[in-house]
Parts: structure tokens; C-alpha cells; sequence
């Protein structure tokens, strides 16, 4: 007779809120042979990296937050990046996850030899591994447009996801690129400090006012004293936001964008220049792109001393940047809010499977994954957050959280002997990603705008159906879908 449970070895890749999921979830099952490799120095990942100024979580906080973690102490209902960063070390440090983490080490390569993963740092340090969960982030790799002359500017340039503190704002002239949510949260912060504000638009954006109210000391203690209550109001608002705005985003005839719509347009309508709110009007539908939200952003730019450049770039000088009417916007400090490289995930490492899969080729058109989470030819990989899954304004805590239950699963059926190797088919996975492209044509992100949802072919790189579809998806793993290795 066998021994009942097959030891397993877990390398986590990052060490970021999906990594600091797994490493608990893992032990919670069982697991104790797990190390993390996180490529920095801290863990945190997006809320280490990102803490450019007014960086906030526009998911509520009780939402963004572990369901088995509920934290008392945020202050708003909405929470700075700050706090979040400090949950997440809180968390980490309740759990004891830091005694899995191995720090300033980036895994660059993975090989599997039929038997084990082998893995490889960048500085050379290698491992073996049964099982690899990789959360290495979707808004992780900093866009940097190729903008004419960038190396030019001689005032400092920043980008928001790599922001340097020792840059001094105060009364200086600052130019920001981009009208996303880092551009709309980085605007509503400065205003107050630059001497000058100009705001660079390519696209206007929809902005969905914001009420941020604090969270009182009683209402604060009561969640001290009955941590229940507020993981039952975490609940009832994942209900809220899975029958509704989760359910509306994917129907892009649904009576909820209707209402979204009017809210975003009555907030633009408080903005009292005509030629300003002219200039702020976007020519796309509300929620098509990423759905910003802030309730300071159109006061901001109303200041006297922030103005709107909507005429395009045509390339940057050692003193500012110079629109295509031939006018030059001095600045003293340049920031880059230009978003992500979305389609990068893992990579840049490479894995090889048993067979000679190679991430690398079965990516070269863009990355797909077998309900976001898999690989054919990759066996015992799984990714968290990871290609098409549900992105947009959602928890991606909760998203993380359902993909560990489901993966978990997948791993009991190598711990059981069931299976030494799991991988999605090749048949499944193609299925799978047809189906998802048909219904992405459908959802409010494909009618008619350009936004980091979309791929090289313009469609929609997101789980096109409801979110109660992905819950229920990730309730079990269809078994069908995969191919079993002894
Ligand atoms: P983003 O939404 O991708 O926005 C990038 C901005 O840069 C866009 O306005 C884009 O213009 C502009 N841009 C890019 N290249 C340009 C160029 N060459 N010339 C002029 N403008 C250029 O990036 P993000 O604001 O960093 O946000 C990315 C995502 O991060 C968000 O959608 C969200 O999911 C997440 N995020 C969340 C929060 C939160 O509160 N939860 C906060 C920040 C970020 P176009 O629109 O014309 O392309």
C-alpha cells in the first residue's frame, strides 16, 4: 500500500497579495514545504510598487481585504495605498508568511524534466519544485511610451508605478501624461503643492464620482469587538457587486450601464466652463474603458492653475513637451501615468514543459490560459490573475481567492497520487478560448474604445461572463479539461 499523501514542494512566484494568499492557503491544507520568490525586497507587489501620490484602492476596503482577514482599522471605505500596504504586511506577519519568503530573487527560468520543475534566479540560485503558483501580477511591468525626445527632458521624470519621493513637488511646474486611474488619483493629489498643473489628455475619460466617507471609532470598535459583522457585510457587498456591476459589464445592453452612464455624465455636467467640459467629453461609452473614479479629479482640473492640453504630444524637450500646435509646456517635473505592459504576466521567464512546451511559444501571439489559471504542456503551474480573467473594477483578492480554491483541488489530486502531473488539454483550453473571445465581443469593453482590455486584435483580454459563471467555474475543476500523468 502507498503512503496516503505524496509530499509536495511549492515554489510561489512573488510575493505579493496573490503570493501572501497562497503560501497561507497552502499551509492552512497542509503544506509546509513552500518558498516564495519575490524579485524586491518587500512584499506588497502593485501596493510596494505603486505609491505614486493619492494612490488608493477604488474597490471598497472591506472587499479588497482576505475573506478570512477582515481588518477592523481602515479608516475609509475607499483606502489609500499606504494602508492597504500595511495589511498586507499585517497579514503577512499574523500568518508568519515571511519565513517562506526568499527576497531579491527574480525566477527567470523554469524546466520541467517529467519529474519536478527545476527552477532558476536571475542570480543563478536554482530550486526544485512539485507545484509552481505563479502571482506575479497583471498591472505589474510599467508602459513607457516611445515618445520622441524622452530621454531629452532634463527636469525629473517619473512614472506613477515607479515613483520617487525624493522628487520635490512644491511649487514646481508638473506635467502629467495620461487620464487613467494613477493619471485622475495623482491629479486630485498635487494640485494643492505644484506651482503649475498641466494635465496631458489623449482620451477623456468617464470619471464615476466617489463618496469616501471615514469609518468612525464606533463603527471601528464594532468590528474589533465582532469581526463576524464585518466579514458578513464583506459578503453581502460581494453579492452586491456580483449581481450587479459585475453582471453589467458583461451586457453591454444592461440597464445598470445606463445608470452609470447618467452618473458620470451628471458629474461631468458640474464642470462649469463649456470649452473645459467640451474637452473633458469622452466619445465613447461610460465603462468601456476601465471605469475611473474619483471624486476630486474635476475640481482639480478646474484650478486656476491646472489646465487641460488635449492637443497631442508631438515629442518631449530638455524643457518640457511640445504639443503638435507648436507650443511648448515647460515643466520642471515629468509624470508618466501611461499604465502597464498588460500582456506580460510571468514572463519575462521562460518555462519548459516535460514535453518541450515553451511559455515562451505558446504565448508569441499573446498570453491565454486555460480559465485564466493554465497550461497545456506546462503541468502543476498555475497561475493567479492570471491571462483573460476577471479584471476591471473588481476585487482581485476575491478573484485570487477562488482561483487558490480551485487550484487547490487540482494539487490534492497530486498529494492523493491520483495524478503526479495535471495539465489543461490543448483541446479544452482552445475551446475554452474561443468561446471566451465569442462572448467578449459582447461586453461594454468592445463597443467601440481603445483600453488596456484589449489585445492585438482588439478583443476584450477578460472573463466576458458574469462573475457568478467564474464562481461557479472555479467551484470545481471539470476534469475533463485536463490530462493526468502518472
Ligand atoms: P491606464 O488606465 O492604462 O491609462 C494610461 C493613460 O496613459 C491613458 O490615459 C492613455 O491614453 C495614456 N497614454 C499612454 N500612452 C500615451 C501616449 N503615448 N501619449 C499620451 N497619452 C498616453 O493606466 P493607469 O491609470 O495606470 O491604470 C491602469 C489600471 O491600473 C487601471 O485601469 C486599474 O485597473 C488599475 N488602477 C487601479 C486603481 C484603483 O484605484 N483601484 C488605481 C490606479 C490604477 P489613452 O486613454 O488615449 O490610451
Amino acid at each position: 500500500m502507498t503512503d496516503a499523501r505524496r509530499p509536495l514542494r511549492f515554489v510561489v512566484i512573488g510575493a505579493g497579495m496573490a503570493g501572501i494568499l497562497a503560501v497561507i492557503r497552502l499551509r492552512e491544507q497542509g503544506f509546509d514545504d513552500v518558498t516564495v520568490y519575490e524579485k524586491a525586497d518587500r512584499l506588497g507587489g502593485t501596493w510596494r510598487e505603486n505609491n505614486y501620490p493619492g494612490v488608493a484602492c477604488d474597490v471598497p476596503s472591506i472587499l479588497y481585504s482576505y475573506s478570512f482577514a477582515p481588518n477592523p482599522e481602515w479608516t475609509h471605505r475607499f483606502s489609500p495605498g499606504a494602508e492597504i500596504q500595511t495589511y498586507l504586511e499585517d497579514v503577512a506577519r499574523r500568518f508568519d508568511v515571511e519565513r517562506s519568503v526568499t527576497y531579491g530573487e527574480e525566477v527567470v527560468h523554469a524546466e520541467h524534466d517529467g519529474d519536478r520543475w527545476h527552477l532558476r534566479t536571475a542570480s543563478g540560485l536554482t530550486d526544485v519544485a512539485d507545484v509552481i503558483i505563479a502571482a506575479t501580477g497583471v498591472l505589474h511591468h510599467p508602459f513607457v511610451p516611445g515618445l520622441d525626445g524622452l530621454d531629452n527632458f532634463a527636469g525629473d521624470l517619473v512614472h506613477t508605478a515607479r515613483w520617487d519621493a525624493s522628487v520635490p513637488l512644491a511649487g514646481r511646474r508638473v506635467g502629467i501624461i495620461g487620464t487613467g486611474s494613477s493619471a485622475v488619483q495623482t491629479v486630485g493629489a498635487v494640485v494643492d503643492e505644484v506651482s503649475e498643473l498641466a494635465l496631458f489628455q489623449r482620451t477623456a475619460q468617464w470619471v464615476l464620482p466617489q463618496d469616501n466617507p471615514a469609518y468612525s471609532e464606533d463603527e471601528k470598535a464594532g468590528f474589533r469587538a465582532d469581526p463576524d459583522s464585518q466579514r458578513q457585510l464583506h459578503d453581502e457587498i460581494s453579492e452586491l457587486f456580483a449581481d450587479g456591476f459585475a453582471n453589467a459589464v458583461v451586457d453591454a445592453d444592461s440597464p445598470i450601464l445606463t445608470r452609470i452612464a447618467d452618473l458620470c455624465q451628471e458629474h461631468l455636467d458640474t464642470v462649469v466652463d463649456d470649452d473645459l467640459r467640451a474637452r473633458l467629453t469622452p466619445d465613447h461609452r461610460a465603462a468601456c474603458k476601465r471605469l475611473v473614479i474619483s471624486g476630486s479629479f474635476y475640481e482639480a482640473v478646474q484650478r486656476p492653475h491646472a489646465r487641460l492640453v488635449d492637443n497631442e504630444i508631438d515629442r518631449i524637450e530638455a524643457g518640457g513637451i511640445r504639443t503638435v500646435d507648436g507650443v511648448l509646456h515647460e515643466l520642471d517635473v515629468l509624470v508618466l501615468a501611461t499604465g502597464f505592459r498588460v500582456d506580460r504576466f510571468m514572463r519575462p521567464m521562460e518555462a519548459v514543459g516535460p514535453t518541450g512546451t515553451r511559455l515562451s511559444e505558446a504565448w508569441s501571439e499573446r498570453p491565454s490560459a486555460y480559465l485564466s489559471m493554465a497550461v497545456p504542456g506546462l503541468p502543476n503551474l498555475f497561475m493567479l490573475n492570471g491571462p483573460n480573467g476577471p479584471v476591471g473594477n473588481f476585487s482581485l483578492i476575491e478573484v485570487a481567492e477562488l482561483q487558490m480554491e480551485y487550484a487547490l483541488q487540482l494539487v490534492d489530486q497530486i498529494a492523493d497520487r491520483t495524478c503526479r502531473l495535471v495539465a489543461p488539454s490543448t483541446e479544452a483550453t482552445e475551446a475554452h478560448e474561443v468561446a471566451r473571445t465569442e462572448a467578449a465581443g459582447k461586453t461594454v469593453w468592445a463597443t467601440g474604445c481603445n483600453s488596456w482590455y484589449l489585445d492585438d486584435r482588439g478583443v476584450p483580454m477578460a472573463w466576458p461572463w458574469t462573475f457568478r459563471e467564474f464562481q461557479r467555474r472555479m467551484a470545481a475543476p471539470d476534469m475533463a479539461a485536463y490530462v493526468l500523468t502518472d
